[in-house]
């Protein structure tokens, strides 16, 4: 078995070492430079805005996010009490794939951000409890609670997102069932306590610019891949 990684518990598949996933994080970011993520429009409130970003960027692309972002800040202020206040969310969001569906998800997120007592209050949650407070929200799964977590209030999260399923798949560190609580798991105590939220984030983003610019669902580009030599999908197209 390879040195990067280690026998997964109750499987023949190898899990992934510490070393072996800081070793892939520094790979990626000597490739792709500081991400810089999560981009924001506002810095009078970048935190809600993370808040609304992560839910209105489910299954859409980040470029009609922005459009929909900057369609609620022409509309008043972004705080949890206008968006609430809104005759018409939905028509505000429509670029943001199904309007009517982010508007309710919206308005979920942002009567619990009221009632629990905004962000002072929330801080004060420990991790477990933030993500499955989150999660118990109207159209909130564990990615996107775990995106939030992660870029709003800087907890040490996998993002076990599609995304990295595929890589780590190509690369040899994860079997076929994609299990997202298996996944975040298993990265997370790998790295243990070593591993703090600016880490996090920047794995997080680096896994995604490398998923769209050289790890394609269809065809990746391993000829020009930061990884191949690392990846057993990618040594093996390199041939003898
Ligand atoms: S070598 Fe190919 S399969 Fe492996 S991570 Fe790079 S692009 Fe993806």
């Amino acid at each position: 078995m390879s040195s990067q990684a280690e026998k997964l518990p109750g499987t023949a598949w190898p899990s992934p070492t510490a070393e072996a996933i800081v070793d892939f994080h520094d790979r990626l970011a000597a490739a792709y430079g500081p991400q810089h993520w999560w981009p924001i429009q506002d810095d009078a409130n970048p935190r809600f805005e993370i808040l609304i970003g992560a839910v209105l960027t489910q299954h859409t692309a980040w470029p009609n996010v922005d459009i929909a972002i900057s369609a609620l800040r022409e509309a008043g202020p972004l705080n949890p009490e206008t968006i609430l206040a809104h005759d018409d969310l939905p028509g505000l969001i429509r670029r943001a794939g199904p309007h009517r569906i982010k508007a309710e998800r919206l308005r979920s997120l942002c009567r619990w951000f009221v009632e629990r007592g905004g962000f002072e209050a929330i801080e004060a949650l420990d991790t477990a409890t933030l993500c499955r407070e989150l999660r118990s929200l109207h159209g909130i799964g564990p990615e996107t609670a775990d995106v939030i977590a992660l870029y709003a209030f800087h907890r040490p999260r996998f993002v076990a997102d599609a995304y990295a399923f595929r890589i780590f798949e190509r690369y040899g560190w994860w079997p076929g069932s994609r299990r997202y609580e298996r996944l975040r798991e298993t990265i997370e105590t790998a790295l243990g306590e070593r591993a703090t939220a600016a880490f996090y984030d920047e794995l997080h983003a680096l896994i995604v610019a490398h998923a769209k610019q050289r790890c394609h669902k269809q065809v990746p580009d391993c000829a020009r891949c930061a990884l191949a030599a690392t990846c057993a999908h990618g040594r093996g197209q390199a041939g003898p």
